[in-house]
């Protein structure tokens, strides 16, 4: 909803009389438009005191203002906010002769002098056929209103030569109190020739219905309304808007004796829906008035939505500042000032339309069936079609990409189709985390690794370890050596000829011999002899080379739990170090990482060193 006054705007007609003294002013926030008139010669005393009467507007235009500039200052932001699908509503209010029907229709002679109804007709189309995302329609009427009957000037089959023989237009108020016209046609223009077409034969027929009799130019009221409906491309949305564009009849008071002390007075309209309309206004720029009297003329309740409702106005004082016209036009002006006061609410025009509800509706029907069949436990055993996939696929990724979290899936109650997306899901989160698992483990290797030779690096234990580890290499290596030589004696020794002499000879030979009790004395006692000195001169050597080999198994052992002491103090400082790296360089989420998988890493390589 937009509020805004009543937007004022005052435009004074070029002359070649003699003019009162007027001044024009035009800053940025706005005009000014300033009478001085000259104290009346009251009761044949000169008076010679001045009067200085300034207006306010939103812009004046003086007498050089040409049509093209009225256009755009004053039409064209109002065009575009029906465009946008507001309603809108420009009326030029002012004396008969003051060039109303001139700013709202224009001259009929030059084309540089077209109003303000043929340049946004112009404009319009022009619009439309730049806007190809856009489907307008556009419907014209025109109304006049003369001694509170309205006259339907569109209306073709009626050759008017008399005001009466036009169809006339009554006003019916619905339930809502909303304004409908009978008998007012409404004629469609499907381009800008078209929609002139209208206006001039709606023109012609004002023309000629007018008598002297009757002098309907200046007693009547003329609303020029193009209905505007837009639709997007496929949208079922439609926007419709009104612009009323109003000649007014002439505000001409009765009893006016020129420019005396009079025109401050109260005065009566010629024109008795002028005074009703002054009504509405004063109405509505009083606060807290609940009753606003539009009922009263016809022309009040066909502009009730453009005088304080959902409407953008705009209002053109049309001045003359010819010296006998100055009472006038201050009435005028005076006017403008209560009309700026009047606020109005200003509703984007928007509903669906008919023939796309119903597509809606038919498509709604589907939905629900389908509804049906998932409660009842109907279900569809057909395939998916292909183009169903490709939708449902589409949707998934639009769906997987909309970075809110609340975003739902709508696929409406078939079962298929929920089957579908919760497989076509299951796929994407296997393929996702396979894919990110294997980029992990092989990122947390790498970290891991690097980190640990960066730290190794600079340890303080670096030389301990690496003697440590030297030492029990070569250790392990003279250990090896001296089991392999001890084996091989001990080999030596239990293969050997002697001993095997010494085994099959003597042993049972001593077995009888003791069993017996008769030892024989015989050389072969020498042969025993040698023989046993040499196994006990290999005892003796194998004794040596088993101590060694003792000896180095002490140390070997004292190195290795050595070494594992150094092996926890190691883990103990990389745990250290690496809480402070990690606060360091901010990785907290890959910290967490790390402690539960780095850590475990740590001790496996560990135990390879
Ligand atoms: P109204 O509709 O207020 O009675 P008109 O628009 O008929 O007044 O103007 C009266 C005469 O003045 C017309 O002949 C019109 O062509 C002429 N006129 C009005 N305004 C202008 C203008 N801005 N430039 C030139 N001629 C104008
Ligand atoms: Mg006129």
């Amino acid at each position: 909803m937009v509020k805004q006054t009543i937007q004022i705007f005052a435009r004074v007609k070029p002359t070649k009389k003699q003019t009162a003294e007027y001044f024009v002013d035009c800053e940025e926030q706005g005009g000014s438009l300033e009478f001085v008139v000259p104290r009346d010669l009251a009761d044949g005393v000169i008076n010679n005191k001045r009067e200085n009467y300034k207006f306010r507007f939103q812009k004046v235009f003086d007498q050089t203002a040409n049509q093209e500039e009225i256009f755009e200052a004053i039409a064209k932001p109002v065009a575009d906010n029906v465009l946008a699908g507001y309603n809108g509503t420009i009326f030029a209010y002012g004396q008969t002769g003051s060039g109303k029907t001139f700013t709202i229709t224009g001259g009929a002679e030059n084309y540089n002098d077209r109003g303000i109804i043929p340049r946004t007709l112009s404009y319009l189309y022009q619009h439309f056929s730049k806007d190809s995302s856009m489907i307008y329609t556009t419907h014209i009427s025109y109304l006049e209103i003369y001694n509170e009957t309205g006259y339907d000037l569109l209306n073709p089959q009626h050759e008017a030569s008399r005001l009466e023989d036009l169809p006339k237009v009554t006003i019916m108020e619905d339930p809502d109190q909303n304004i409908h016209l009978k008998n007012l046609s409404l004629q469609q223009s499907a381009n800008e020739e078209e929609a002139l077409d209208l206006l001039f034969l709606g023109d012609t027929n004002r023309m000629i219905a007018e008598t002297p009799m009757n002098q309907a130019s200046t007693r009547s009221h003329c609303i020029f309304t193009i209905h505007l409906c837009s639709k997007e491309l496929g949208s079922a949305m439609v926007r419709c808007s009104k612009l009323h564009l109003v000649d007014l009849a002439g505000s001409e008071r009765v009893g006016k004796t020129g420019v005396g002390g009079q025109i401050l007075t109260e005065a009566k309209y010629i024109n008795l829906s002028l005074h009703y309309l002054e009504q509405v206004i004063i109405a509505l720029s009083e606060k807290n008035r609940s009753h606003i009297p539009y009922r009263n003329s016809m022309m009040t309740s066909v502009l009730r939505d453009s005088l304080g409702g959902n409407c953008m106005t705009t209002m053109i004082a049309a001045v003359s500042v010819e010296r006998k016209n100055t009472g006038e036009s201050i009435s005028t002006c005076r006017f403008a000032q209560r009309v700026a006061l009047i606020k109005n609410d200003a509703l984007l025009n928007e509903e669906l339309d008919p023939a796309l509800l119903i597509v809606r509706l038919k498509k709604e029907i589907q939905c629900l069936k389908e509804e049906l069949a998932l409660v009842t436990g109907e279900q569809r055993s057909d395939k998916l079609t292909q183009e169903e996939i490709q939708q449902l696929e589409e949707q998934i990724d639009v769906y997987l990409e909309d970075p809110d979290s609340e975003v739902t899936l709508n696929l409406g109650p078939d079962m298929r189709k929920i089957q579908f997306c919760f497989s076509l899901l299951k796929n994407i989160l296997l393929t996702f985390t396979t894919m990110h698992f294997s980029l992990s483990v092989l990122e947390l290797s790498v970290s891991q690794q690097e980190a640990f030779e960066v730290f190794l690096r600079d340890h303080e234990d670096r030389l301990s370890i690496e003697n440590n580890r030297a030492v029990l290499q070569q250790r392990s290596v003279c250990a090896t050596e001296l089991l392999l030589k001890l084996i091989l004696l001990f080999n030596e020794m239990f293969n050997c000829p002697i001993w095997d002499t010494w085994v099959n000879i003597f042993v049972p030979t001593t077995f009888c011999q003791s069993v017996a009790g008769n030892l024989m004395p015989s050389e072969s006692d020498s042969v025993e002899e040698r023989i046993l000195n040499q196994i006990e001169e290999e005892k003796k050597h194998y004794k040596i080379k088993s101590g060694c080999l003792k000896g180095l198994k002490t140390e070997i052992e004292h190195l290795q739990l050595l070494h594992e002491k150094l092996k926890v103090k190691l883990q103990k400082d990389f745990e250290n170090w690496w809480t402070q790296e990690g606060a360091r360089l901010k990785l907290s989420g890959f910290w967490t990482v790390c402690v539960c998988v780095l850590l475990p890493m740590t001790q496996f390589i560990l135990v390879l060193i």
